[in-house]
This record gives structure tokens, C-alpha cells and sequence, in this order.
């Protein structure tokens, strides 16, 4: 997966096409990634000993990582990163566009 939690990104297909947030969560075996603020659904929860709350919760559901791009901070556009080696010798991912370092890459 390119998105890392954190990383502000796009909703590029579904409902919420044109969202962006912030990736609270990322979900690797499913491919998945919530993303803040974006794809609530309603839970209904069931008035259960020792579970407080009940009734109808909002909840951010998971949204497939296909379907979000990356947002670089400067261009505040959609972007691939690219992964390039700085002089000091450390890996960091930027921006294909303006070459804005996004963050380190791990
Ligand atoms: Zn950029």
C-alpha cells in the first residue's frame, strides 16, 4: 500500500469522490484505510450489559485503497509519490510534481 496513516489523501470514486482527509488507520490485509471525517455509516448498537452506548453511532468505515490518492501538501493537488535519496543519504517520498518531500520513506 503507498498510503501511510497520516498522509492526507483523496476519495477518488464512490459516495465521498472529491473528500479528502487525513488516514487515521490503515488496515493492510484488507487493503483498506480510514480516512478522518470521510465515509460515515450509522451503526446500530444494541443496548448490551456493560456497553454503554446504544442506539444509532456515526462511524468512519473503511474505504478501499484503490479508491484514495495521495494529496501533496504544496501543490494541494493529487499526486504520486516518488521515493528519492536525499544528499544525506536518506530515503524520502516526494512529490512527482514539485518535488516537495512529502515524508520519509521507511
Ligand atoms: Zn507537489
Amino acid at each position: 500500500m503507498r498510503i501511510r496513516t497520516g498522509d492526507t489523501v483523496m476519495i477518488i470514486a464512490g459516495k465521498e469522490k472529491g473528500k479528502t482527509g487525513r488516514v487515521e488507520k490503515r488496515f493492510l490485509e484488507q487493503d483498506r484505510v480510514i480516512v478522518e471525517g470521510v465515509n460515515f455509516v450509522t451503526k446500530h448498537m444494541k443496548g448490551q450489559p456493560g456497553v454503554r452506548q446504544a442506539g444509532r453511532i456515526q462511524k468512519e468505515a473503511p474505504i478501499h485503497a484503490s479508491n484514495v490518492v495521495l494529496i501533496c501538501n504544496k501543490c494541494n493537488a493529487p499526486t504520486k509519490p516518488k521515493t528519492t535519496f536525499l544528499e544525506t543519504g536518506s530515503r524520502v517520498r516526494s512529490c512527482i510534481k514539485c518535488q516537495e518531500v512529502i515524508d520519509d520513506a521507511r
